[in-house]
């Protein structure tokens, strides 16, 4: 694949490293790439940063035909910039693409433009410890349509922002509360796409849990209200008993490329791991019994946010004594050491720019 780039005239100073929040600076370019269905995927491009021209009619933007991924460039204490298990979160949008009928893209192709970006942008990479590029590609549908007949035009964009520490003060756990009303997913549904759609249904309970003095809310399933599912936009483990547990793979789900990461590395050293359904009373019954060691959320931004409180039908429980658990903190160096090379990547995860 040919990409165009033209190059930022007036390139931005680089943010301040000390100062770095979340998503809130963008780098000098972006890669852009249309798609229409007669021609296919067409005009790879990166051009200076910018407002996208976008039809007012755009599918997109009345009927939510949207997919996003999200990963990380870390650079090492040798100046390289480093991805990590890249190649899956290409997957993982084509996998999200398809349900929500927009186009796929060759895995070749995508990784080309996300690997040519990256390398272009990569002075953006911050240094500091903690810190990173963020990456957001995402894919948009564009035609001018507001009669949905399928999807015949759509977008695929990169954008990347520098982004500071997840913690800043040190991993400290979170106060969550079980949601009893609201639901993200139903089997059958969008649950295992990362689509914006499945966000914006998500807010309302997350916003009233905020008020509340809660962190996030701890997702139940669709049908019964009895199964966890996920805590926030993270995939969740516990430690029960010695053993691992999280909610098996089936549709109302978002597959983590953290907690794939996560589940291997345990099964490697040789933790049981469970991939199952997890019923609320289970936790609840393990929080009195105190057989519940641990428990936390994962993913890109977090790597691993342990829970130190969850709240059930105005009950409160005490996880760890509110203090992060061994295996937490392990699972945790373990992932960040690998993505910014402190350790061994002897799994084959991490693709250097
Ligand atoms: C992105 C996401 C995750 C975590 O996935 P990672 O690949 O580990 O970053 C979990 N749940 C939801 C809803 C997500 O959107």
């Amino acid at each position: 694949m040919d990409i165009r780039i033209i190059k930022n005239p007036s390139p931005s100073e680089k943010p301040d490293e000390n100062a770095l929040g979340f998503g809130l600076t963008y780098t000098d370019h972006m890669f852009i790439m249309d798609y229409n269905r007669s021609v296919g995927w067409h005009n790879a491009r990166i051009v200076p940063f910018g407002p996208l021209e976008i039809h007012p009619a755009a599918v997109v933007l009345h009927y939510g035909a949207e997919v996003f991924e999200g990963l990380k460039a870390y650079r090492a204490a040798d100046g390289t910039v480093r991805l990590f298990r890249p190649l899956d979160n290409i997957r993982r949008m084509n996998d999200s693409a398809e349900r929500l009928c927009l186009p796929v893209i060759d895995e070749d192709d995508a990784m080309q433009a996300l690997v040519e970006f990256v390398r272009l942008e990569q002075d953006f990479v911050p240094h500091k410890s903690g810190t990173s590029l963020y990456i957001r590609p995402f894919m948009i549908a564009t035609e001018a349509n507001l009669g949905l007949h399928g999807i015949n035009e759509a977008s695929f964009i990169i954008i990347a922002s520098p982004s500071g520490s997840y913690y800043k003060e040190g991993i400290s756990p979170v106060s969550i509360m079980i949601e009893t009303e609201d639901v993200r997913a139903v089997k059958g549904g969008t649950g295992y796409a990362k689509c914006g759609g499945n966000y914006a249904a998500s807010t309302r309970a997350g916003e009233r849990a905020e008020k509340l003095g809660f962190s996030q809310v701890l997702w139940l399933d669709g049908v019964e209200r009895k199964y966890i599912e996920e805590v926030g936009s993270m995939n969740v483990m516990f430690k029960i008993a010695g053993k691992v547990i999280t909610p098996d793979l089936i549709g109302t789900v978002l597959p983590g490329i953290t907690r794939r990461s996560i589940l291997e590395m345990l099964r490697d050293e040789g933790y049981e791991v469970e991939e199952r359904r997890i019923s609320v009373e289970e936790i609840i019954n393990a929080l009195e019994n105190g057989t519940l060691e641990e428990a936390f959320g994962c993913g890109t931004a977090a790597v691993v946010s342990p829970m130190g409180k969850l709240v059930f039908n105005g009950r409160e429980y005490t996880i760890n004594n509110n203090e992060i658990g061994p295996l937490t903190a392990h699972l945790y160096d373990t992932l960040t050491g690998i993505q910014w090379g402190r350790l061994e990547d002897t799994k084959g995860w991490v693709l250097t720019i």
